[in-house]
């Protein structure tokens, strides 16, 4: 195994630094990287992810390029109108409702995406669960309206009750994010009938073969997204989206760039919107650059070990 540590280019998720592991199997490797504060249980799933990657036991494709969308954060409208203009990319998901701002700042911010992708492109909110009931319902009408139509929000608000409640008092269709962690959770999404769609990432639902399962199980549209990480992982969500039987939306996989630095010489980026279907070659003179050092090495050593040390890995698929 391999520790890696790269600097973010804007902190994300309170984090100015994200690490993890390259571990090598007999057909290549696969990423492990729970973030720091995921307990060994939950950090099981994620691994087996990477030992399908490592194991090369990914199905096969059924389409060459996969659709992403450009994300806008919660920037002015004149700079919105920029990131999605030269992006390439048909699909833009808009965040909103960030501390500090009102949803006049959402309003113009996605009137001016709007205006830069042209009445066919399409527009999906992100909330990362910051809006009460009461407030989703009225900002979802009104954001609707003010984008021309929305194709959907993400996560509203925080739980999967309270997306529940929203669902039923507007007409833009919900995305259940945040409320998916575990591989327990699209089912009870499903089961309380909270969200129109669900988006998946295989590293946290256990890899690409057990997201499919889900995806053939709970009946309801999928968004393919990742988890904040190198080619590696990126191409484990690209192995799902090209294996899904139908792939109606724009996927969340056009992450890579957050990061300021990457394991392979030939990154798993964009190319007109779209991401190809490969997967990439790690490099051992770029991986080197982005080896961690030696306590921290410690430190995934030993959280690999008491990840190991619960037992059976990928025999326990999602429940
Ligand atoms: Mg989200």
């Amino acid at each position: 195994m391999r520790v890696w540590s790269i600097p973010l280019r804007t902190r994300f998720r309170g984090i100015t630094v994200r690490e993890g592991v390259l571990i090598e199997g007999a057909a290549g490797w696969g990423e492990w990287s729970p973030f720091l504060e995921y307990d060994a249980r939950v950090a099981q799933a994620w691994l087996r992810c990477a030992e399908e990657a490592a194991a090369g036991d990914w199905p096969a494709p059924v389409r060459d390029a996969i659709p992403v969308n450009v994300t806008v954060p919660a920037v002015g409208p004149e700079r919105a109108h920029e990131i999605v203009a030269g992006s390439g990319c048909r699909t833009a998901k808009v965040k909103v409702a960030e501390p500090g701002q009102r949803l006049d700042d959402d309003l113009d911010r996605v009137a001016a995406v709007r205006a830069a992708l042209g009445p066919d492109g399409k527009i999906r909110v992100d909330a990362n669960g910051a809006w009460s009931v009461a407030d989703a319902t009225s900002a979802l009408r009104r954001l609707d309206r003010a984008a021309g139509g929305l194709e959907y929000a993400e996560q509203p608000c925080a739980t999967v009750e309270e997306l529940a409640v929203v669902r039923r008092g507007v007409d833009v269709p919900i995305a259940a994010d945040e409320s998916i962690r575990r591989a327990d959770d699209p089912y009870r999404v499903r089961h309380l009938e909270a969200a129109d769609l669900a988006v998946l990432k295989v590293q946290p639902l256990g890899g690409v073969r057990a997201c499919l399962r889900i995806a053939e199980d709970i009946g309801m549209p999928v968004v393919v997204s990742s988890a904040l990480e190198t080619s590696v992982g990126i191409a484990a969500g690209v192995a799902l989206a090209a294996a899904l039987p139908e792939l109606p939306y724009a996927c969340g996989l056009d992450t890579l760039r957050l990061l300021d630095g990457d394991v392979v010489a030939d990154p798993l980026v964009t190319v007109d919107g779209m991401l190809p279907v490969r997967t990439p070659v790690v490099d051992p003179d770029r991986l080197g650059a982005v080896a961690a050092g030696l306590d921290r090495v410690a430190h995934w050593e030993a959280r690999l070990a008491e990840v190991r040390s619960q037992g059976t890995t990928r025999k326990d698929g999602p429940s």
